[in-house]
């Protein structure tokens, strides 16, 4: 039995204290990825800091136009939320994509960004597995790795990261809003989560005692041209093989701006710049299409399990550039 107190904060301020006064203390919000991981015998919290009543779910303006959202507004509140649904649709579309709406119903949007990945490895706690226990191994690397990463992992672990939000969140430039006893920070996306390396075990860039308190969007939503991607192996309810979100801007046939990040493939959401500042000023048309999928994955590996996920990143970025273009460069694979 795990055994195990409960504390329940109403100010950010508080919740900070609670855990910090608490060894082995744990945040929970929605707790739809924390309770799996707890009866798994993978978490085992000492005290458990409730923060689902702090003041953290509004949508409100930004800075400099943009959107922020409170850390604890819900998935579903996120995705319809008639703001995100008309400036940010890439966003919204890609929270819908993801689990079930049961599950958006009490999942925050800072607790999506915490979720760990789903390797079978890690869930079971009779297999070894680096992220869960450091220096066991990873028993993935030769074995069921049908779901695992592609690019950017490392020797000691090849899981991916699960969201289908934060593929969306990567490619809008969002920051990431957090507090702590040392007072309050912002992070950029693209720094908050971590390759695995040769520390697998931490996944983001959070202190142990920190706090998310919102996600904040730029003005910049690419409402105009857009695409969420999603390829998995049933309609719904299921983890990413692999997923793309798209934001470009053009003028004409001409690409003068794109963001492009792919879910599913490593252990953060993937994007490439030296890939996306090659588009600008070219045409589009299927050669470029083709041209950036392949500088996007030019280092990508595969193993036994999940080769296939090179190629079919490839087809999926075609798809959404079609998407978000209304145009077909999926039939010149080269
Ligand atoms: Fe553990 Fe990572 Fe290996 Fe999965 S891929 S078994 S999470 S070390």
């Amino acid at each position: 039995m795990n055994r195990f107190s409960y504390t329940r904060a109403s100010e950010v301020q508080q919740a900070i204290e609670q855990h910090r006064a608490n060894a082995g203390a744990a945040f929970i919000a929605g707790g739809t990825n924390l309770v799996d991981l707890w009866r798994e015998d993978v978490a085992h919290p000492q005290v458990v800091v409730d923060i689902s009543r702090l003041p953290l779910k509004q949508i409100e303006p930004g800075a400099a136009g943009g959107l922020k959202i409170g850390a604890l507004v819900t998935n579903s509140a996120a995705a319809y939320d008639a703001t995100i649904a008309a400036r940010y649709p890439l966003l919204a579309k890609a929270i819908l994509a993801g689990a079930s709406p049961q599950i958006r119903n009490v999942a925050s949007i800072g607790g999506n960004l915490l979720q760990r990945t789903r390797c079978v490895y890690f869930y079971d706690a009779g297999t070894r597995c680096n992220k869960r226990e450091p220096g066991t191994g990873c028993p993935a690397l030769e074995g069921v790795n049908r779901m695992h990463a592609i690019l950017g992992a490392s020797e000691y672990c090849i899981a991916v990261h699960p969201s289908d939000m934060c593929v969306a969140l990567a490619v809008l430039d969002a920051t990431v809003h957090l507090s702590g006893p040392g007072g309050a920070r912002v992070v950029p996306f693209a720094e908050f989560h971590r390759l695995p390396g040769d520390t697998p075990h931490i996944d983001t860039n959070l202190r142990d005692d920190e706090l998310i308190t919102a996600v904040e969007l730029p003005k910049q939503g690419f409402a105009e041209h857009h695409a969420y991607v999603k390829v998995r192996d049933r309609a719904s309810y299921a983890f990413a093989l692999v997923s793309v979100a798209l934001g470009l801007e053009l003028d004409g046939d001409v690409i003068v701006n794109a963001h492009c990040a792919l879910g599913g493939v490593a252990h953060k959401p993937w994007r490439d710049a030296d890939a996306e500042a090659s588009l600008r000023g070219k045409a589009l048309n299927a050669r470029t299409v083709r041209d950036f999928a392949n500088k996007v994955l030019c280092d990508a590996r595969g193993r036994r399990g999940n080769a296939f996920k090179i190629e079919l990143a490839a087809r999926a970025i075609e798809r959404a550039f079609a998407m978000a273009t209304q145009r077909s460069f999926e039939e010149s694979a080269s």
